[in-house]
């Protein structure tokens, strides 16, 4: 069942709990996180972002999230990631995606609110929900790499609270997309100052290779939303060299078996800890 991301938010905050969002690039991905959710029992977001559609063109993936996400037997919210140009968004509002984020945060402040408004009252014509950035989350966010992380200022999350009407918003914590040297440091203190000045519900990115105690005491301070990319789809590489390995010889069915496989029990691990469930082996 296709729904929006409010109700998948509303949810969370009722159960103290976060919907965990996965980038799915391509049909094995897509099938794998679909799977992972029935199997769990869990509602998922999946996603894909502005900056990747090189590599997986939305007029082919998009129509196959929608239509995965109204057949799945768990409600699934199918959301545009990273959203950096309003043609896009409104691509991917008429593809039927449920969600949309607006990436302003190379702008500042009065300027993403500006353009984050307009792209608010857009999705609103189509019933759809907006995610904004306050920040610059590390690692390569959106098309560019940010070298230096730049903490959401709490005084941009207090003005944003009052000037906008979106329905979730990603802040920068220390968090950094693709891989951390090390384990992540977190700055939970700025995350609990955000959680409480913020009017919406808050997102991390960058989730890949945070420790379950760190998604735990984010999802204690208020994170209802968590993305996964690199993580599931290193996982899904794994899968594929594996099978190689098992079999030189082995098939394309063979490979894309694997690839699933691996990526589905990725997936899984994570909503089993982002819905409270067992720890994060
Ligand atoms: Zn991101």
């Amino acid at each position: 069942m296709k729904v929006t991301l409010t109700t998948l938010l509303e949810k969370a905050e009722k159960e103290n709990s976060a919907v965990g969002c996965f980038t799915v690039p391509n049909m094995e991905i897509l099938m794998a996180a679909v799977a992972a959710a029935e199997e769990k029992q869990c509602p998922i977001v999946i996603q894909i972002a502005e900056g990747r559609l090189a590599h997986s063109p939305l007029h082919y993936l998009g129509p196959m999230m929608v239509r995965a996400a109204e057949e799945a037997k768990v409600p699934i919210c199918v959301h545009l990631d990273h959203g950096l140009t309003e043609d896009a968004i409104q691509q991917a509002l008429d593809l039927g995606f449920s969600s949309v984020m607006y990436d302003g945060s190379r702008n500042d402040i009065a300027e993403n609110i500006a353009r984050t408004q307009r792209v608010t009252e857009i999705a609103k014509r189509y019933g759809a929900t907006v995610e904004a950035e306050i920040g610059a989350i590390g690692g390569k966010e959106a098309t560019d790499n940010v070298e230096t992380v730049k903490y959401s200022s709490l005084a941009d999350v207090k003005r944003f609270s009052k000037e906008c009407d979106v329905d979730a918003l990603a802040v920068a914590i220390g968090n950094a997309h693709g891989h951390y040297k090390g384990v992540p440091k977190l700055n939970m203190e700025l995350l609990e100052q955000l959680a409480e000045a913020s009017a919406f519900p808050l997102v991390l990115h960058g989730g890949s290779g945070i420790t379950a105690e760190q998604f735990r005491a984010c999802i204690g301070h208020g994170i209802r939303k968590i993305n996964i990319a690199t993580s599931v789809l290193d996982a899904y590489v794994e899968g594929l060299r594996e099978a190689i390995k098992e079999n030189p010889l082995c098939t394309y069915y063979q490979v894309n078996e694997f690839g699933r496989k691996y990526a589905k029990e990725e997936v899984k691990r994570h909503i089993t800890v982002f819905n409270n469930k067992e720890v994060l082996a």
